[in-house]
């Protein structure tokens, strides 16, 4: 399998170069070259055994052994379907070291790596912009990993007070740089870097983001491995997947598991007020926006990254991306409402952003069953947990360690100068 540009079909790149670029050299984002198709991913029985049939379908450059080790690594704790109410069901995975979704992508994005440069006796620097989650995952995916060093751009004041220190405290190869200005403003900077000839030059250069193919990749294995588990349950229905959605990543993701043949009938697109996509597919107009402040704050997104990668899938038909994705949009009020609610209803206390999806799922009108992807732990977001119900979430083993240790961050402008100086130094 080679990788392609959204922008371009004519270079065709290995997944180790497409792993350590990042962006394409066009700027375009990498996608595989085709979509291939196997019906053995429905028998899958355990999940590593599901990983390897999907990653081996794209991944030819580490032999087989090798990758098995690499996704047993990267999927070292349980994704369960949790049944919610009649058609509801959760898929939970946030039971990693950084309680959300992101750390299977970052994990399996930070153990190629390793595999690579220690084959090729290289160092790596890595940079990650972040409106929260990225951040953490990433930093502990990568921590004390030989060879590499990871700078993380993050929002001053525009993460929890939990994210910022589980991103900001580990220290040693993890340097946290904190941005006055918007996630865009992150975003922008990183990618202003990875194409910087001066930065390029002598050093290996790459990004973390959802944009790297490799956090898209596996994240394909737990789309399947809840319509998996789903079918265990006795269900034979295809599903309805309701994926919480910033930068399109999970929700391209899940595309690519359809396709490869995970029986999936739909998907729902749900957002916050930072709807772009679903305007999109309501008007035909993609408008990108300065992102807005939400409690569902990892999808403060104004312009969604992977948003080329969800045009090229479609082969910028968007008849045929209707017919596959609704989008919903779902306010901060709608997302406290829905704590609530379902809190008072099941005793299950959802964080903000599967909130988000659990809203879109119950306003889609259907009998079938519906899968929401459980993004975050609750316990990540105790402001908004106690704004809508007056209560304290538990909090897990791995969030109070990191509770305790002292912020380590350097404070910057939103200029490219100065963070190419910081890069240079
Ligand atoms: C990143 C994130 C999202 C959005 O995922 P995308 O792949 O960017 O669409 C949703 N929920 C949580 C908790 C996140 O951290």
């Amino acid at each position: 399998m080679k990788f392609i540009s959204t922008r371009n079909a004519v270079i065709h790149t290995s997944f180790h170069d497409a792993l350590l670029l990042g962006l394409a050299p066009d700027g375009g984002l990498f996608i595989p070259e085709t979509f291939p198709h196997t019906n053995a991913i429905n028998e899958a029985i355990t999940i590593s055994e599901l990983g390897h049939i999907i990653m081996s379908q794209y991944i030819n450059d580490i032999p087989e052994l090798s990758l098995k080790k690499i996704i047993h690594a990267a999927l070292n704790f349980p994704i369960p379907l949790i049944p919610l109410e009649k058609n509801l069901y959760l898929l939970e995975v946030f039971h990693g070291p950084t309680l959300a979704f992101k750390d299977v992508g970052a994990r399996f994005m930070a153990q190629t790596l390793a595999y690579f440069l220690s084959h090729e006796k290289k160092h790596l620097t890595i940079m990650v912009a972040t409106s929260g989650d990225t951040g953490s995952a990433i930093a502990h995916a990568f921590h004390d990993l030989p060879n590499l060093d990871v700078f993380i751009l993050y929002p001053s004041g525009k993460v929890s007070m939990l994210q910022e220190k589980q991103m900001t405290t580990l220290g040693g190869n993890i340097h946290a740089l904190e941005i006055e200005g918007t996630f865009d403003d992150c975003q922008r900077l990183v990618k202003q870097a990875l194409l910087d000839p001066d930065l390029r030059n002598g050093r290996l250069l790459s990004t973390a983001n959802s944009i790297n193919i490799s956090r898209l990749l596996p994240q394909m294995i737990y789309h399947s491995w809840g319509a998996i588990q789903l079918k265990q349950f006795g269900i034979t229905e295809q599903p309805i997947l309701s994926i919480p959605s910033g930068n399109f990543g999970n929700l391209v993701s899940a595309l690519y598991a359809k396709s490869l043949g995970i029986n999936i009938e739909h998907f729902i697109a749900a957002t916050n007020i930072n709807a772009i996509v679903p305007d999109y597919l309501k008007t035909d107009v993609f408008k990108p926006m300065p992102s807005r402040h939400t409690l569902s704050n990892a999808m403060d997104v104004g312009n969604p990254s992977n948003f080329e990668r969800l045009l090229a899938f479609y082969d910028n038909k968007i008849d045929n991306m209707r017919q596959a994705i609704t989008g919903t949009s779902i306010t901060d009020e709608q997302t406290l409402h829905e704590i609530r609610d379902t809190y008072q209803r099941t005793g299950y206390l959802l964080d903000p952003h599967t909130a988000v999806g659990v809203a879109a799922a119950r306003q889609y009108a259907t009998t079938k069953p519906i899968i929401i992807t459980a993004t975050a732990h609750p316990a990540k977001f105790p402001e908004v947990i106690q704004q809508a119900l007056d209560i304290t979430p538990d909090m897990p083993e791995q969030l109070k360690a990191a509770l305790e240790r002292p912020k380590q961050s350097k404070k910057m402008n939103t200029d490219y100068e100065t963070l190419k100086y910081i890069l240079l130094h």
